[in-house]
């Protein structure tokens, strides 16, 4: 079969590998869509290979069963899949209380195992998942789902974490308007009554995020801040969540939280929160109530598939011939994807 990997910094090939083989407690998924997170860009520039060597890429995954492992049954071969984001151990304090997002296995500042971020991924024909990871999509067709799993996943578990913010009448920024962040104004949408307010750079990401459920749009510069305090009473707003994480991003989601507000850090550009442990608060509220946040748990991943299922999140996207793989990477380096790039064998 066929699978994408990273042979080297910055260098990714479609390579011919064996076809691999379910073993105990496992699922072999014919792939049919696998979802490029802008942290796979992260990936293929770091200085050296990794995760391991030649990682088959792709944490965004859904497909068809195909093939069961010997002592698995209770799934049905030929029914579309869902592939989690984090192949949690289901057993250790921080799964069994509902952190599976944080399972031990990851260790205290990594993260718990991730097809395509160490396990092979899904930018391949097929792919090995752990029974007990794969969902049932039950009607939503895999083609377009994969990145259910991480770009609706991460923002859910985001907003999930707010949600006593999210009040009606409460104010919500959704700074990144990428794959992530349009899933996000669309949860926001579905599932709160606050006023959603999009930031982006890019004018075409403001018109997705309107098309999605945004209540209003401001360009990402200067005088964003100002602009989003305006909208919120020269007070700030109640969330804000941040989906790019540069430092731009950083700094103005601090500087537009309100006091006693929630401030969810989700995007991974490298910006730095810039908090001091004295009583000056120019650069941080009072009471802001701060989340670096990591992916979701299955009980957010069963809440992104039964959002999906009624029709109120859709993935907007791009699908691309797995062969076309450089291309999807090419288009999403230069901010050219609306909503997913998504690469289908
Ligand atoms: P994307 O490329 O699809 O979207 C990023 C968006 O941010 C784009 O619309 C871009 O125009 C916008 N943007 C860039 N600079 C901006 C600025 N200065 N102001 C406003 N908007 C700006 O990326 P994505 O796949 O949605 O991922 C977003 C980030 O989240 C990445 O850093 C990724 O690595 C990270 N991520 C984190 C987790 C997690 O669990 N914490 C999970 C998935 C992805
Ligand atoms: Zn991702
Ligand atoms: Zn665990």
């Amino acid at each position: 079969m066929r699978a994408v990997k990273l042979t080297a910094p910055g260098t990714l090939e479609l390579v011919d590998v064996p076809t691999p083989e379910p073993g105990p407690g496992e699922v072999r998924v014919k792939v049919a869509s696998a979802g490029l997170c802008h942290s796979d860009i992260h990936v293929l520039h770091l200085p050296t290979p990794w995760p391991g060597p030649d990682p088959t890429l792709g944490h965004e995954g859904a497909g068809w069963v195909d093939a069961l492992g010997p002592d698995v049954s209770d799934i049905e071969t030929g029914s579309p899949v869902l592939i989690n984001l984090i192949w949690s151990c289901g057993r250790c304090r921080p799964c069994v209380t509902g952190h599976d997002n944080a399972c031990i296995t990851g260790g205290r500042y990594r993260y718990p195992p991730t097809p395509g971020l160490g396990p092979d991924g899904a930018m391949a024909d097929y792919i090995i998942v752990p029974a007990r990871h794969v969902l049932p999509l039950g009607d939503v067709d895999p083609v377009g789902a994969g990145p259910l799993a991480d770009a609706a996943l991460t923002p859910m578990r985001a907003i999930n974490s707010a949600r006593e913010w999210l009040t009606p009448g409460a104010t919500a920024v959704v700074i990144g308007v990428g794959g992530l962040g349009h899933m996000a104004v669309q949860i926001l949408a579905a599932s709160t009554g606050a006023r959603i307010i999009a930031v982006d750079t890019a004018d075409d990401k403001l018109d997705l995020a309107r098309r999605h459920g945004a209540h209003e749009t401001v360009k990402s510069d200067g005088d964003a801040a100002a602009a989003i305090l305006a909208e919120s009473d020269g007070y700030g707003a109640d969330a804000v969540f941040d989906f790019a994480g540069v430092q731009p991003t950083v700094d103005l989601a601090a500087g537009v939280v309100a006091p006693e507000g929630a401030l969810r850090l989700v995007g991974l550009g490298g910006g730095l929160l810039n908090y001091g442990a004295n009583a000056d608060t120019a650069a941080l509220p009072w009471g802001v109530d701060i989340r670096k946040s990591y992916g979701g748990t299955r009980a957010d991943l069963l809440e992104v598939v039964a959002l999906a299922a009624r029709g109120a999140l859709t993935v907007e996207h791009t699908l691309y011939p797995l062969a076309d793989f450089q291309r999807a990477f090419d288009d999403l380096e230069a901010g050219r994807v609306s909503g997913r790039a998504i690469l289908t064998p």
